[in-house]
């Protein structure tokens, strides 16, 4: 019992760097700026790499970028429409 527990845990650890490498392999796709205002994005300052927002969409293979002001507007936009 023990082992199998084992076995599946390390099959998830194998799915998440699985996962990660995906996520890299996308980081290298991002754009350099902000798709809505073109604000340029540095990728080497860390703090706007965990501002930013990313939107990924697998099935077209586009990767949108959106700087937090965009992402703000684009969120209330989308509650409106959910809400209204
Ligand atoms: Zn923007």
């Amino acid at each position: 019992m023990k082992r199998r527990v084992k076995r599946n845990k390390n099959r998830k650890k194998k799915r998440k760097e699985k996962e990660l490498q995906e996520k890299m392999g996308m980081f290298d796709k991002l754009p350099d700026a902000c798709d809505a205002c073109e604000k340029t994005f540095d990728k080497k300052d860390k703090s706007m790499v965990q501002s930013w927002s990313v939107v990924v969409r697998e099935a077209q293979g586009v990767v949108r970028l959106y700087c937090p002001n965009c992402w703000d507007t684009a969120i209330k936009v989308i509650e409106e429409v959910e809400n209204g």
